[in-house]
């Protein structure tokens, strides 16, 4: 069944219809799975970039007629053509199948495809008629058979699907081109609308997602991704700025019931969000005494502002959500007791814990050595962690390293150093984030490494390192970086903050048996469906994957709470067709980074202006400045709108 007998996917044909079956007729072009589900089999894929086929009992002609009739239902109805086009197309190819089409029929249906695919403005227009302009110039015979015959065509078992390369890689899957067009359109609300029937922080991940979703934009093809990210900040700014907000509407589903959420980090925030929309009652216990998590506790203010984080987050208490804060479940009350008071418990506890370094006396506590996550949590809620040091050491090269850098010199630190084992192009801090620090003239020192923290009773006064050098990849392909013998050095520095990576404190565990973990200390859970291996017990978020990002969390989170409306419904947790279109979509890969548009592009990226380096360094103000209106219509007008349908047969 894997062997391909006519594929046309991305304009390499490949054609076993009459030759002697091959071992495995593989075509490179796409890595199509074989099975949709455990149960089902694929077929035939049909999509913006041709046809697979795989079975000669799919018939190809009703294959297009319910592609084409997918399209029709997506197209948007803004450019004539597209609109009327892909009309004709599905009811021509429906009178085919119905038995009553001609040869002119299938004349003017290749007609029609070309002026669509030619003259349509989006994707939907452009992609939609390829697949049936490949099956008529390679299935003549089918379509002349099904208008000659005078039969019935027997519809076949299919599945359809739409995304976008930017929807796609959103972890969270927002319809990017829906929300991005209404802004070109200036009706801001109803962008808000789009974002928020899955996200219900969009002025805080328009400040700080890390945007996979641009790095898979097609529009990079022609100049520059368009700007996401920015562009859902724009329009929760704009809100707030004219002091509305979100007329949430709560939809109750048949049955609702409690709900405990452990955890008021994005991951616990949106799933109680969307808990809350289906009429559950809502409880979250949170062991600080503010909501955010890591948003709050660890993303510095020049960053991303309190005040939009508390904004957002008494949206959702509004729509009815209590949090009880300073209430740590482990220490106030036992995981054991949510799980009897309550239908469904949600753990959404982050990673709080540092990282070791394995570094000698990092363990002894000595005055001077503070965690970054620890330094930051201070320094956010406005302490300086130790106001006698004036020269920082930070150890680590991701996004929690550079904000404490960064912080440092806000609290008035005169010289601030960032210690990071490899080299600068393998840091995995965001590229934006290392510019900026570097501008703010924080002196890095690549290829090193700590070995031993030097102290005076008690008192750092300096950090021994060592110089790396590049070796062998490792597993993560990087190379790994391997200590150069002799090479030895002392940094003086009062202080040292070592920022290499977080753990998850699990002992709220410790009341109940039978919920597993990994090696990693993270919980485990089902992939989709978030519930641990305890059944009224689901988790998300940072304490699921490791240290990740904030809009993994958040998609987490929106998952558990869909899969636990379906328990408190009685229904089983099954995956549905858009999550094994997700899986899918993995495999055959939405975005091409080398396809090659045609064009090169004219309107560059607007980007935002920034807070002068000198200015921004010494303060907590927002660095970044947000759109002006004409500047996010204008960024917005530069979407290709590249919706794609996909339909598998099964
Ligand atoms: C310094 C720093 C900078 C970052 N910058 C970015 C960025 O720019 N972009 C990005 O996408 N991501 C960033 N991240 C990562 C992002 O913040 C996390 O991935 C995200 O916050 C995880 O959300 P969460 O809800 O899973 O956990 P958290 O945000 O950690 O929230 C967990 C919550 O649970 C509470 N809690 C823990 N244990 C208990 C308990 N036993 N009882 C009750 N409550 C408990 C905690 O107090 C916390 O409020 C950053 C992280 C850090 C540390
Ligand atoms: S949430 Fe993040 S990944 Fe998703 S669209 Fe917004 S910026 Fe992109
Ligand atoms: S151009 Fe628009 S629709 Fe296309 S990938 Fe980029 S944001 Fe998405």
């Amino acid at each position: 069944m894997n062997e391909i007998l006519f594929s046309s996917w991305g304009d390499q044909i490949t054609d076993n219809r009459n030759s002697a079956k091959q071992s495995s007729g593989t075509n490179s072009q796409i890595a199509l799975p074989e099975k949709f589900n455990q149960d089902a089999t694929i077929k035939a894929f049909i999509g913006w970039d041709g046809i697979v086929l795989r079975s000669d009992d799919v018939n190809i002609v009703d294959l297009c007629r319910a592609y084409m009739a997918a399209v029709r239902d997506q197209s948007c109805g803004k450019c004539i053509p597209c609109q009327s086009g892909t009309n004709v197309m599905a009811a021509t190819l429906d009178k085919i199948c119905r038995g009553d089409g001609t040869a002119a029929d299938v004349e003017n249906l290749g007609a029609v495809a070309q002026v669509v695919s030619s003259s349509a403005k989006c994707g939907i227009g452009k992609t939609g008629p390829v697949a049936l302009m490949h099956a008529l110039a390679h299935f003549p015979e089918a379509f002349q058979a099904a208008v000659h015959g005078g039969t019935q065509v027997e519809a076949g078992d299919y599945q359809a699907n739409v995304t976008a390369p930017c929807a796609d890689a959103c972890p969270i899957h927002l319809d990017i081109p829906r929300y991005v067009e209404f802004i070109k359109e200036g009706k801001f609300e109803e962008s808000l609308d789009v974002i928020r029937c899955r996200l219900p922080i969009p002025g805080i991940v328009g400040r700080v997602c890390v945007r996979p979703c641009e790095e898979n934009c097609r529009r990079a093809n022609l100049d520059d991704a368009v700007s996401i990210k920015y562009l859902k900040r724009f329009v929760a700014d704009r809100e707030l700025a004219m002091h509305k907000g979100p007329d949430y509407k709560i939809e109750p589903s048949g049955k609702t019931g409690k709900v405990a959420i452990v955890g008021a980090g994005p991951a616990g925030v949106t799933c109680a969000f969307h808990l809350a929309r289906k009429g559950h009652a809502v409880t979250i216990f949170e062991g600080l005494g503010e909501p955010g998590g890591m948003s709050a506790m660890g993303i510095p203010d020049y960053r991303l502002p309190r005040h939009i984080l508390r904004n957002e987050v008494e949206q959702v208490q509004a729509m009815g959500v209590t949090i009880h804060y300073n209430t740590a479940v482990g220490r106030d009350v036992k995981l054991s007791q949510l799980e009897e008071d309550y239908d469904a418990v949600f753990i959404g506890i982050g990673a709080q814990d540092s990282s070791p370094m394995r570094v000698d006396g990092e363990d002894k506590g000595y005055k001077g050595f503070i965690p970054g996550v620890q330094y930051l949590r201070d320094i956010n809620e406005g302490r300086d962690p130790y106001p006698e040091g004036k020269r920082v050491v930070v150890i680590g090269g991701g996004n929690v390293a550079i904000d404490c850098v960064r912080c440092a010199f806000r609290i008035d630190k005169e010289d601030v150093n960032l210690v990071y084992r490899r080299t600068r192009a393998e840091m995995p801090a965001d590229e934006v984030e290392i510019v900026d620090a570097e501008e703010e003239k924080v002196q890095f020192h690549f290829l090193t490494t700590p070995v031993r923290i030097i102290e005076e009773n008690g008192v750092v006064t300096g950090l021994e390192c060592i110089r790396m050098k590049l070796g062998a990849p490792d597993k993560s392909g990087r190379r790994r970086p391997v200590p150069i013998e002799g090479s030895e050095f002392v940094f003086d520095c009062d202080t040292v903050v070592p920022a290499i990576g977080q753990r998850v404190d699990l002992s709220l565990l410790e009341s109940v048996d039978g919920v597993e973990t990994t090696a990693w200390n993270t919980l485990i859970v089902d992939d989709v469906t978030k519930q641990t291996s305890r059944p009224k017990l689901f988790s998300a978020g940072d304490c699921e994957t490791g240290p990740g990002a904030l809009i993994t969390a958040c998609a987490g989170g929106r998952k558990a709470a869909q899969s636990i409306d379906l328990q408190i419904n009685g229904l089983p947790l099954e995956y549905t067709v858009d999550d094994h279109f997700r899986k899918l979509f993995k495999d055959v890969k939405v975005y091409d980074p080398d396809e090659n548009l045609g064009e090169i592009g004219k309107h560059r990226r607007k980007h935002l202006e920034m807070l002068p380096p000198d200015t921004r360094k010494f303060i907590f103000d927002e660095v970044e400045q947000g759109y002006s209106t004409p500047e996010a219509r204008e960024e917005a007008r530069r979407c290709l709108r590249c919706y794609r349908v996909a339909m598998v047969a099964l």
